[in-house]
């Protein structure tokens, strides 16, 4: 039994009366970040007044990636919660936070209360790079180090060591941009992100003067786009750097689409500045293109990263058999995520997702979003999978089943002494952080989960 069982509980009741109306449809949705909320919003246009939702989440702060994955200094991008927040205040939704679905109740349990339950659990573990040497010291994957800086409890004890002058980021996406760019600003730079006082500080006094990213295909190839690869060329303290030679012919990005070829417009203009040895910043971010990275070198902790040169054989990357080795401190690893299993839900490992078709995984059971398509797309391809899956619902259950629903969970949380975390009590956690921001900061968010469920006064 939980020792804080009885403050939490019940979860409040809903706004409209609804238990045991018949033709009220219950619905899970587990995971509360961009599909979840975008599967809540799709299923209210889709019943109105007749449908019950709750969205669950592991951790008692909502919305998933877009607090934990989209980079500090880009607040824009992380308005979007806004629009979440209007769909969790409804009053046929309810968030029920801090409650790990396949641990603190399990999907069967979920099966026998909800009409549906809709997985929306993303993609959160990192996927190995498979070649020697990957657990060595100060080795990341980019969900852990983007993690870390932007205060998600797994990782908050990271503490990455950047007392060494040569990081390593692997991976030709956008996320190897987002962190070659946090390694390289100034504390200055900062001003007005959410960056976490912790890793704001250590980065701070960080002595990275090369940042390496490495892609084993070329720069026709990369999956990143024009407005984050501009942003590299207005850094205070550093300036991106690619070799003339990779580039292919001019000629040749005319085939491209246009949203690449504007991606490669910005590698032109940066391979046509100072080599990093005259460059007039301090930090160089190399672009090392045909480079597949074989082994990470070191006893303890990570010292160099042994790379093979590549060409392009019907797109595909093929060794050489010329290698070199790059002087190593920190290595980062961005390529790509993995959904976690939960038990009972069948799991297609080749893909790291769970195994569905068309987001379908069983009778009642469904997935959305990175769990069901895997690692890729913006925030806004979550949309129409979301509303996608309501359909799908919608067509496999002409009615509803009379199942009880939000009420059923209550019961079985009391029961269990689970320490439900309601959006109310978000809105206190998110205040708390709110008023302890740092100058010109948005928030300062807790990064331990005990520190997050104090603040809703609830402890
Ligand atoms: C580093 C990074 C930067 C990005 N930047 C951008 C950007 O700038 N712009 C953009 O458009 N897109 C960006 N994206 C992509 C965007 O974040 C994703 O498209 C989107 O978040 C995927 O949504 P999702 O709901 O499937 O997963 P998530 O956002 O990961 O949400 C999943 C939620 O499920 C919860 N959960 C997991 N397991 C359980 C469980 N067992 N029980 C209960 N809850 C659980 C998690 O806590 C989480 O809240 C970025 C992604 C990353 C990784």
């Amino acid at each position: 039994m939980h020792p804080q069982m009885s403050q939490f509980l019940p979860l409040p009741t809903p706004a409209l009366a609804d238990e045991g109306r018949s033709g009220v449809r219950h619905i899970a949705i587990i995971g509360s970040g961009p599909a979840g909320y975008y599967t809540a919003e799709a299923a209210q246009k889709r019943w109105g007044e007749d449908v019950r939702i709750d969205v669950f989440d592991r951790l008692p702060v909502p919305y998933g990636l877009i607090r934990s994955g989209v980079a500090p200094d880009h607040q824009s991008i992380k308005g979007v919660a806004k629009r979440f927040e209007g769909v969790a205040l409804s009053a046929n939704v309810r968030f029920v936070g801090h409650v790990a679905v396949g641990s603190d109740v399990t999907i069967a349990e979920l099966q026998g209360l909800y009409d549906a339950v809709v997985l929306a659990t993303g993609a959160p573990q990192d996927r190995p790079l498979g070649i020697p040497g990957e657990a060595l010291g100060n080795v990341y994957g980019s969900a852990a180090f983007v993690g870390w800086y932007n205060g998600h409890p797994n990782f908050t004890a990271l503490a990455p060591n950047l007392a060494g002058t040569t990081a390593v980021v692997i991976g030709n996406g956008n996320v190897a941009l987002d962190v070659a760019r946090i390694l390289a600003k100034t504390r200055d730079e900062f001003n007005g992100s959410d960056i976490v006082g912790p890793a704001l500080d250590l980065l701070d006094a960080s002595r990275i003067a090369r940042i390496v990213i490495l892609g084993r295909r070329g720069p026709h190839q990369i999956a990143m786009t024009p407005k984050e690869l501009g942003e590299l060329a207005h850094l205070n303290r550093a300036a991106p750097h690619v070799a003339p030679e990779d580039l292919p012919d001019e000629a040749a990005d005319t085939a491209l689409d246009p949203g690449q070829r504007k991606s490669v417009v910005h590698l032109r203009a940066f391979a046509a500045s100072p080599a990093p040895e005259s460059a007039a910043k301090p930090i160089a971010i190399e672009f090392d293109f045909f480079a597949a990275p074989r082994a990470l070198l070191g006893e303890t902790a990570v010292t160099g990263v042994e790379v093979e040169r590549t060409v392009l054989v019907d797109g595909q990357p093929v060794g050489t058999g010329d290698k070199h080795v790059i002087p190593a401190s920190l290595v980062i690893a961005c390529i790509g995520y993995q959904t976690s299993p939960i038990p009972g839900v069948p799991f297609d490992d080749r893909n790291g997702r769970f195994a569905n078709e068309d987001g379908r995984i069983a009778e009642g059971l469904y997935c959305v979003g990175w769990s069901r398509r895997g690692p890729s797309g913006t925030i806004g391809t979550n949309r129409p999978d979301g509303f996608g899956i309501i359909e799908k619902v919608a067509a496999d259950q002409p009615a509803a089943a009379g199942k009880p629903g939000g009420g059923g969970f209550d019961a079985l949380a009391a029961a269990r002494g689970l320490a439900v975390v309601t959006f109310s009590d978000w809105q206190k956690i998110d205040a708390a952080e709110i008023a302890r921001a740092r100058d010109g900061a948005p928030r300062e968010k807790f990064v331990d989960v005990a520190e997050m469920i104090a603040a809703t006064g609830k402890d």
